[in-house]
């Protein structure tokens, strides 16, 4: 049947070879069923990389290090322009496929997640141009310091299944600029999309420099996070993920790049604007289905303006359309798994099961094909409580009622969370008070979950470290190195 996020086009052409050394292969490891969570139908199935062939991947790519890391900046620059002219030209094929794999209203694949990867590639292409850094000197005389910024070597990018294209883009594009090789693992629930950009890496890149394996973290992801060729190994990912890398990457020193999840605080006071704050949790609480990061989730509402909020809130989240046969009506999809699903359900069940919590709106599975879970607002939650505590991955927001503005940012910050935060006050002194206390990567001032390229993303805590975007990405991507030349002081 017509799925709700099912693009009423022709079905887009699927890719399910992997790219290993310049070359378009099939898997030959166990082979996956790949869903659509809007309908559960399964699209196509996938045969994972073996062992053997994440190997070859491996030693492809440490081989063609050394021509790529000697490529000079510019050179590298034009083919990330390439990648990202060939992206746009078949942004509306690779939206299909994002729509497609993850359950997404293929409007917002295409105007967001299409629009934003094809600007990281050109971004970085820029960047990479016009790095700035330390002043070489005469630090002992006779001899002149100076600094190269150089890349690292063969890195093992490993992505999540929230925003495979825009996430792969986060990984390549700096990685890439940066000089490095990559191997790169999909999710092994939303390959499709990636395997579309195989074609143009292998027409772009000198064989080797980038390399996508299908699989799963235990087979897949773990061999390559503990073979000693790969230098470095960035994830986007779950905490206990990234714990598990680091155990693996202990064995050979690597370096690692961690962003992994998030229960990002909204502080709300009493003199906010609230239509701003009802139209930006409706839209940023509950995005993806709710499956980000920085997703709008756990609210602090002032006294004063609390039970105003609430009110208001409930009836806009249950406003909410999702699961609708027109794709343009739909503003958000399904969960990406029937497990996704369950564990959201059993997040909220539990939380329900405390007298104190109260049910606005929402709280139930959708009946009808696909993962949906309602858009669920929850009432009464209190600060020790696992739904105010933990990351839920989906469309849940809870609402914590606070008296005195230090309490909020005291529960803001009580948490083994650090990624992004926001604070909501027509004062703008207030404002910048509370933005230099909380502990997060980002807080935004009377907004919520605005990316853009030019800025680092990253957490603090157990959100991880390192930064996505900017220009302090290529530096994580990237090592800086001492040379040395003795000239002699005399001229004569
Ligand atoms: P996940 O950790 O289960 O999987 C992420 C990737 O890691 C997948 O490709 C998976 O196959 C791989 N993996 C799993 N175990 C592995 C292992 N032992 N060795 C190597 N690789 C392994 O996460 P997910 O369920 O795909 O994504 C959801 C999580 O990602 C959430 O916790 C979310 O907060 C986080 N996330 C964080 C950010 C950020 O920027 N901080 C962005 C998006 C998602």
């Amino acid at each position: 049947m017509a799925g709700a996020a099912t693009p009423h086009t022709a079905p887009p052409q699927l890719f399910t070879s992997l790219l290993i050394d310049g070359e378009l292969v099939a898997g030959q490891g166990v082979v996956e069923p790949i869903l659509n969570p809007a309908t559960g139908e399964v699209l196509t199935h996938i045969a994972e990389a073996s062992t053997e062939q994440v190997e070859t991947a491996i030693l492809a790519a440490n081989r063609a290090f050394t021509g790529w890391s000697r490529t000079t900046p510019q050179q590298r620059s034009n083919i990330l322009l390439s990648i990202a002219d060939a992206i746009e030209k078949n942004a509306d094929h690779l939206a299909q496929l994002e729509a497609l794999n993850c359950g997404k209203p293929l409007h917002l694949a295409r105007q967001d997640d299409l629009t934003a990867t094809v600007d990281v590639f050109r971004f970085f292409a820029g960047a990479v141009r016009c790095q700035t850094g330390q002043l070489s000197g005469e630090y002992v005389p006779g001899y002149t310091s100076m600094v190269r910024r150089d890349p690292i070597g063969v890195v093992a990018s490993i992505a999540p299944w929230n925003y495979p294209i825009m996430m792969a883009a986060w990984k390549i594009a700096p990685a890439l600029a940066a000089g490095n090789t990559l191997v790169f693992k999909p999710s092994e629930h939303t390959p499709l999309s990636v395997l579309a950009l195989a074609p143009v890496f292998s027409r772009l890149l000198p064989n080797g420099v980038i390399n996508i394996v299908c699989g799963g973290g235990e087979g897949v992801g773990s061999h390559l996070v503990s073979h000693p060729k790969v230098r470095m190994v960035s994830l986007t990912g779950d905490i206990v993920t990234g714990q598990k890398i680091l155990q693996a990457a202990a064995k050979t020193l690597k370096r690692t790049h961690l962003e992994l999840g998030g229960k990002a605080p909204v502080i709300v006071c009493n003199d906010a604007d609230i239509a701003a704050v009802v139209e930006g949790v409706r839209t940023y609480g509950y995005y993806n289905a709710g499956q980000d990061c920085t997703a709008a989730c756990r609210i602090y509402a002032q006294a004063g303006i609390h039970d105003r909020l609430v009110a208001e809130l409930g009836a806009a989240v249950s406003s909410l359309r999702f699961a609708g046969k027109r794709d343009a009506d739909n503003e958000i999809g399904p969960l990406i798994s029937v497990r996704q699903r369950d564990r959201v359900a059993s997040f909220v069940e539990r939380a329900l099961s405390q007298p104190h919590i109260e049910r606005i709106t929402g709280a139930a599975v959708h009946s009808g094909p696909g993962f949906f879970y309602q858009p669920t607002l929850l009432a009464g939650c209190k600060q020790g409580d696992e739904i105010v505590q933990r990351e839920v991955f989906g469309p849940v927001v809870t609402v914590t009622r606070f008296d005195e503005l230090s309490q909020a940012v005291d529960w803001a910050n009580d948490s083994e969370y650090g990624l992004a935060s926001s604070i909501w006050t027509q004062n703008l002194d207030k404002a910048m008070q509370v933005a230099g206390r909380l502990q997060y990567g980002c807080t935004w001032i009377n907004s919520h979950f605005m990316l853009v390229s030019e800025m680092p993303h990253g957490g603090l805590k157990r959100s991880g470290y390192g930064k996505d975007l900017s220009s302090d990405s290529l530096q994580d991507y990237s090592v800086v190195r001492h040379i040395m030349a003795r000239h002699g002081s005399d001229l004569a």
